[in-house]
């Protein structure tokens, strides 16, 4: 991925994840250059969002 602060480009695996520095535990990708936190639930949350809003997709009852 790339680092969208520096533009530095890392693999997710090279990031430090749990950094400890972030609350509630480290959900981020902090990039090796310059450890800036990326969120790294973009896709996630778009896979999530997707599951929540299903229901409105159906809701075509007619009423
Ligand atoms: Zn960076
Ligand atoms: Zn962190």
């Amino acid at each position: 991925m790339k680092c969208a602060f520096c533009g530095h480009e890392f693999d997710e695996k090279e990031a430090r994840q749990g950094c400890g520095a972030c609350p509630g535990g480290c959900h981020s990708v902090h990039c090796p250059k310059c450890n800036y936190s990326n969120p790294l639930e973009a896709k996630l949350i778009r896979k999530i969002r997707s599951l929540f809003t299903r229901n409105d997709d159906q809701g075509g009852d007619g009423a």
